[in-house]
């Protein structure tokens, strides 16, 4: 296979395949050719002829999509089955490392944009850009309160909206992408509690409005209802999670749900889990899911706009390449496949502020590019079966291998 150069003019490549899912439409197009100059793709078209002088890549009956784009996802955490422990034992070039593995593993699955929504000391930011990653959006280490969700991550603030302003401030120095704040407790830090909020209204409001006076989104991790009601009347652009979580079930009155949909805060769902024998999520996560998939789908008859945040890194069934198994819960949710691809393709690039660049397969967009054998539509289960992945313009070594497995023997790309 030729690996095209990203620096300099290379030639041009162009893969022929079988069919082609270009991240908005519904239907496949038959015989696509796609062309790439260096990271960015120049043509697209059905039934083409390739330039003269390019690269050939055949896919023989291979489908197109575009690379994948997971909104919520922890390169820090190692999906291991104590991710705060191992992150606290790794010191930053540790950790650094770490994170690149993590890269590299959303990568050979197909998951080439992620959003990080939590890393320590800002070490993702370092990592924007690196060749053989994906595209990183970063959002440094969450705003939270002192002894509160994810805490150990650094990013405590002063729980007062001067505190809060500096929190965001410091970001926005440093050079954020996005600003993360936790606006109730998690399940991963003991001693903070999902069901309840963890700021104030006014001091949600003062970190909200100083993101967005330095031009910045906020996405706020919110389980309980009146986390999430403050940070939608907040003006919080995203909301992480939306469990809708009390002290013992979850509750999510129809006025709220009709509000997130009328406000069009977009709702992160954390969707997608990959089956690991002998372990189930926790208890009390368990018996609320089926509750909190109803919900979910609530929201989505209700015309909230949806996308899968997989929360990739934070257990073993959270591997960083975890969501190609988000559909599978997006249509448990009333999704239909085609629109389910999308939440995980162009959808998400929008909401993360890429929908220039990623998401589709389009002339000018970044060459961000995943094959698999089958038609990933009409039968959801290709989308594992993954033969190869670019990510602008570079193919991806041992594509559709996950860590500890064998690359992928199964159909290779055919020369014909
Ligand atoms: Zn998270």
């Amino acid at each position: 296979m030729t690996t095209p150069t990203v620096t300099g003019r290379g030639r041009l490549i162009a893969l022929r395949a079988g069919w082609l899912f270009d991240g908005t439409g519904s239907a496949l197009i038959p015989n696509p050719l796609v062309v790439i100059d260096g990271g960015t793709i120049v043509a697209v078209g059905s039934g083409m002829v390739a330039p003269q002088g390019a690269d050939i890549i055949d896919l023989g009956g291979a489908a197109l999509l575009p690379g994948l784009v997971d909104t919520h996802v922890h390169l820090a955490f190692d999906a291991s089955a104590d991710p705060v422990g191992a992150l606290a034992d790794r010191d930053d070039e540790q950790a650094r490392q770490a994170m690149i593995r993590a890269g590299q593993t959303a990568l050979r699955g197909g998951v080439t944009t992620v959003r990080d929504l939590g890393d320590r000391d800002y070490l993702s930011l370092g990592l924007r850009g690196q060749p053989g990653l994906p595209t990183i959006v970063a959002a440094g280490p969450p705003v939270t309160t002192p002894g509160g969700h994810c805490h150990y991550l650094g990013g405590v603030a002063e729980p007062t909206e001067a505190g809060v302003r500096a929190a965001v401030g410091e970001r926005v120095e440093r050079g954020v992408d996005v600003i993360k704040i936790m606006a109730s407790g998690g399940n991963l830090t003991p001693g903070t509690h999902q069901h309840l909020p963890q700021f104030t209204p006014e001091v949600l409001r003062a970190a909200v409005d100083e993101a967005h006076r330095h031009g910045l989104q906020v996405t706020a991790h919110a389980h309980a209802p009146g986390a999430i009601a403050d940070a939608v009347a907040a003006g919080a652009d995203g909301l992480e999670h939306v469990s809708f979580w009390t002290e013992d079930s979850v509750d999510a009155p129809a006025e709220l749900i009709q509000l997130i949909a009328d406000r069009r805060t977009v709702v992160g769902a954390t969707v997608g889990m990959v089956p690991v024998p002998g372990l189930m999520p926790p208890p009390e996560v368990r018996a609320r899911l089926p509750l909190i998939v109803a919900n979910t789908r609530r929201l989505h008859e209700a015309g909230a706009q949806i996308v899968a945040g997989t929360d990739a890194g934070i257990a073993p069934i959270k591997p960083h390449d975890v969501l190609r198994q988000a559909p599978d819960m997006l249509r448990e949710i009333g999704f239909g496949q085609a629109d389910a691809l999308r939440a995980i393709t162009s959808v998400a690039a929008g909401v993360i502020g890429l929908g220039h660049r990623k998401g589709r397969i389009a002339p000018g967009f970044d060459a961000d590019i995943l094959a698999v054998d089958g038609d990933p539509v009409a039968e959801p289960g290709a989308l594992h079966r993954i033969r190869a992945v670019w990510a602008r313009g570079a193919a991806v070594p041992d594509a559709g291998s996950r860590p500890g497995e064998a690359p992928a023997v199964s159909p290779r790309p055919a020369v014909r």
